[in-house]
């Protein structure tokens, strides 16, 4: 059932559990995610970003593909548009049903980065959309020039204002993961996130959830995290299946990298905690 990611945070929040979310490009990956989910009857946030749209697919039959998903499915599934850095591109993600979105300001300064968060919020929270935004950097990822993100702490002063001022619903904290593969063992915070935990009273989300390790994904959970992100473990899950291919089918080959990306995904979302927690949601 199509649920918000709202409820689903506020409820992970409260139970002290971490919910994950994955993003798509295309039915293979909605399926393998959504079957991970209810298997585990554990509740699940899927979506796609700007940066995977322009790439990969397209709005026009992705959004619908989402929302169907989420409405046919007997957990409960929230659809969530993942970094964005573009106004016109939330805008259609609301239109299309989407009930959170990202906005990105990672890369303007801190006034210009408040100024059209704060306009982004009020306009979706008329909407009844909720906002995730993030403070610090938490890097890896480039722009349209192959600029590469640098990773910036996130400050816990600078956050409780930005939260405050701009009501938001959910903040992307920085504390030491960065987006794909890790070159070296990955120097989590743990501190600076139980110090963020204690000064931002909405739920907290960490990006750059692939390669770490069991412990640590516990650890973030237990510090106050209530949704990781988590994409380059998937991907590479559904690589070697289509690598080690049992079969000359086309069709054949998609679906056992469906299978190998729905057991990478029942691990993340199992030891996040999230199993059997589809019942903490309003039926
Ligand atoms: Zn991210």
């Amino acid at each position: 059932m199509l649920t918000s990611m709202k409820s689903i945070l506020d409820n992970a929040k409260k139970g002290r559990y971490g919910v994950a979310y994955f993003n798509a490009t295309d039915l293979h990956m909605i399926k393998a995610y959504i079957n991970a989910a209810e298997t585990l009857q554990a509740p699940i946030i899927i979506g796609t970003s700007e940066g995977l749209l322009k790439q990969y697919g397209d709005f026009e039959w992705l959004a619908p593909l989402l929302v169907q998903a989420a409405r046919i499915a007997c957990i409960p599934v929230a659809i969530h548009l993942d970094h964005t850095y573009n106004e016109s591109t939330i805008m259609r993600a609301i239109d299309y049903g989407f009930g959170s979105v990202m906005f990105d300001g990672s890369r303007l300064s801190y006034k210009e980065n408040k100024k059209r968060s704060k306009a982004l919020v009020e306009y979706a929270h008329s909407q009844k959309v909720a906002v995730e935004l993030g403070l610090g950097c938490v890097g890896g990822l480039s722009d349209e020039n192959g600029t590469v993100d640098r990773v910036r702490h996130t400050d816990p002063d600078i956050a409780e204002e930005f939260v405050h001022e701009t009501e938001c619903d959910f903040l992307a904290v920085s504390i030491g993961t960065v987006h794909g593969d890790y070159k070296s063992e990955p120097d989590l915070k743990l501190d600076l996130l139980q110090t963020l935990k204690n000064r931002i009273p909405c739920p907290l989300v960490l990006h750059g959830g692939s390669g770490l390790s069991d412990d640590a994904f516990k650890n973030v959970v237990c510090s106050g995290i209530s949704k990781v992100n988590i994409y380059t473990d998937i991907i590479h899950a559904g690589t070697e299946a289509l690598l080690d291919r049992q079969s000359k089918n086309y069709a054949d080959c998609l679906l056992s990298a469906e299978k190998s990306m729905c057991e990478a995904a029942m691990k993340k979302i199992k030891v996040l905690g999230g199993a059997n927690k589809a019942s903490n949601e309003q039926q």
